[in-house]
């Protein structure tokens, strides 16, 4: 009966579509339509009613009006990298936005146009070609859209600030199916909201970014045995406190290909490379190494450094929080719990923040985390085959004994499906204070909450 219902709802919205609609419209039923709801996490396991894989921003606006005049369940793909999933939806209309990923590079004057479906390996690329690039996600496959809107954390962050930072512009198609430009000079509103309060607002068909000078960098990791987690979490923690700016770190406690658990420091230097080896000489020098794989390599190969680690399709469930520090007891409460880890595939990373990310003004836009020296997140991942009870438990009880080191919020990219996390959750990601402000912003473009498949600031 169900079946019925949902096959006549996707005939009624296929015709309404399909009148004048350059992209494709895909049902269940048609070859391509497993392929396209597959989002990057396989827990997510959703079945819209239809999907809508829009070629223009004319399609988008279509696509905004017939989910809005039908009353549907909404949902935007960027990448499809998101670890909650909400890129699709169960029974209701997705736009898939992956074939809107064009590039255009301006050399002159170090700004790139990327459309709403880019992925950064399309962007990195078009703008590697010319020695430039802005800061990005450090998997290629990760979307620049749902990335940007919610921040954006890259190796290049520390000295070129987030990837919303780095936003001149964007192109947005609002819940009334109007096509506006959001800057610093037109709608400076929804301008600052674009910037942290992720997909709320609507569909962003075109983002614009100021680009770097950056063609080669001084990148690769260090491993180290597991037995010397503990002193070389402590040395990286001090080394990264008079880390220069051009320097951004990552420490990663994972299982390598041999089964042997291992911590990797992964590093990218995006200066002059000899003063990268002079800065860099101590972390190498610090005890020995298992490897040193630290050499100068372009941009784009650093950008695919971890890509192998994560592959789509596996089962994932993350959990994260910003820190206030990492004293020794939470170096050792990780250590305690990496030991214990379920799976070979699951990690436990600490990112590096600071640098120019901090130094923005926390009014400027709507990311709130700008002060917290580190991020925590524990990357739980494991096959299908394997059960998953085991392994979010782990996730969770690790993530609850790392709350007294945690500096109370959580990046929005990094939390799990709203129903997992919960809305004080969502709450604590923009912070209170932004919260309110993203609110009064939810009312004036999205009143009726059309784009709600996202950490959702609730009308
Ligand atoms: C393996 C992996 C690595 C990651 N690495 C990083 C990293 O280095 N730095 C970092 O900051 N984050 C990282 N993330 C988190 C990442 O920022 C988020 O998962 C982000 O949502 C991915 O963007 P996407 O476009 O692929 O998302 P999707 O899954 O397509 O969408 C996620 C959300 O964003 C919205 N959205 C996406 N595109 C648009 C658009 N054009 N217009 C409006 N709304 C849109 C969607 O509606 C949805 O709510 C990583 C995630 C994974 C799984």
């Amino acid at each position: 009966m169900a079946g019925d219902k949902e096959t006549g709802l996707s005939a009624v919205m296929a015709r309404r579509l399909e009148s004048g609609f350059k992209g494709r419209i895909i049902a269940p039923g048609d070859l391509v339509y497993d392929a396209t709801r597959r989002v990057w996490n396989g827990m997510v396991d959703k079945h819209p009613a239809l999907i809508a894989r829009c070629v223009c921003v004319e399609d988008v606006m279509r696509a905004v009006g017939c989910a809005r005049e039908h009353g549907l369940l909404l949902s935007v793909r960027g990448g499809g990298h998101n670890v909650a999933g909400n890129a699709v939806c169960d029974g209701g209309l997705m736009i898939d936005l992956s074939a809107m990923n064009g590039i255009e590079v301006n050399v002159d004057g170090r700004t790139a146009r990327a459309g709403g479906g880019s992925t950064w390996r399309d962007f990195d690329a078009a703008t590697a070609a010319h020695g430039l690039a802005t800061t990005g996600g450090i998997i290629p496959a990760t979307g620049i859209g749902g990335l940007t809107l919610g921040g954006g954390l890259g190796w290049l962050m520390r000295k070129h600030g987030l990837s919303c930072d780095n936003l001149l512009s964007a192109e947005i198609v609002t819940a009334d199916d109007a096509r506006l430009t959001a800057s610093p000079t037109e709608r400076p509103d929804l301008f600052w909201g674009l910037r942290g309060g992720g997909g709320n607002f609507g569909v962003v068909t075109q983002l614009r970014y100021r680009l770097h000078p950056v063609r080669y960098v001084l990148g690769g990791m260090v491993i180290h045995p597991f037995a010397e987690a503990s002193s070389i979490l402590r040395f990286w923690r001090d080394f990264t406190t008079s880390a220069p700016d051009e320097l951004t770190t990552m420490a990663v406690l994972l299982t390598a290909p041999d089964g042997q658990k291992a911590l990797a420091i992964v590093v990218c230097y995006c200066g002059d490379s000899r003063e990268g080896e002079r800065v860099l000489a101590p972390l190498r020098a610090f005890s020995t190494p298992l490897a040193d794989q630290i050499s100068v390599m372009p941009y784009v190969e650093q950008q695919g450094l971890l890509e192998a680690g994560f592959p789509p399709g596996r089962m994932n469930y993350w959990k994260s929080n910003f820190l206030a520090g990492l004293s020794d007891d939470a170096i050792a409460t990780v250590i305690a719990s990496f030991a214990e880890v379920p799976s070979a595939t699951s990690a436990i990373a600490f990112e590096q923040l600071g640098g120019a990310m901090s130094r923005v003004d926390v009014d400027d836009t709507a990311f709130a985390q700008r002060h917290a020296p580190f991020n925590f997140l524990a990357v739980s991942s494991w096959d299908g085959k394997e059960p998953s009870e085991a392994n979010i438990a782990w996730t969770r009880t690790l993530w609850q004994v790392m709350q007294p080191y945690s500096a109370g919020g959580v990046y929005v990219n990094y939390l799990n499906a709203p129903e997992d996390e919960g809305a004080e959750r969502i709450r604590s990601a923009y912070g209170a204070v932004k919260y309110e402000q993203l609110l009064a912003l939810k009312r004036k473009y999205d009143p009726t909450n059309l784009f709600r498949m996202n950490q959702n600031i609730r009308p």
